[in-house]
């Protein structure tokens, strides 16, 4: 770990993200014009998505729907390995963390968990 009295020049290239970028701005702590202006752009486009009603869709949310849907899935006998075949999970197992669930990922499950449930489970 380095302190922050240490020179940027002297960290190591990996530990250090480009000027003018977010990442810069949050993990380095720079506040260099570039850097101050690259979060004013990401807040600004924030704050319209906010106003437009709209999530990104990598918004970290609660995975207790997520669990909830799963469950009743599980209920209706629809394997692990059939969830995660349908949501296109590469290692092919329903891996939620406790901790939160992109809403790209939940809006998978729950247009899954109606398709099960209106239609059985299909292809
Ligand atoms: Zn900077």
């Amino acid at each position: 770990m380095y302190a922050e009295s240490c020179a940027p020049a002297i960290r190591p290239l990996l530990m250090t993200p480009g000027h003018g970028t977010r990442a810069a701005y949050q993990y380095d702590g720079c506040r260099c014009v570039d850097c101050r202006a690259s979060e004013a752009r990401y807040r600004q486009q924030l704050r319209a998505q906010h106003r437009a009603g709209t999530t990104p869709l990598g918004t970290v949310l609660s995975p207790v729907e997520a669990q909830r849907r799963i469950r009743q899935l599980k209920a209706e006998h629809v394997t692990e390995g059939e969830i995660a075949r349908q949501l296109g999970l590469v290692h092919h197992a329903v891996r939620l963390s406790l901790d939160g669930i992109t809403l790209r990922k939940l809006l998978k499950i729950r247009r899954l968990h109606r398709q099960v449930l209106r239609d059985g489970l299909t292809s």
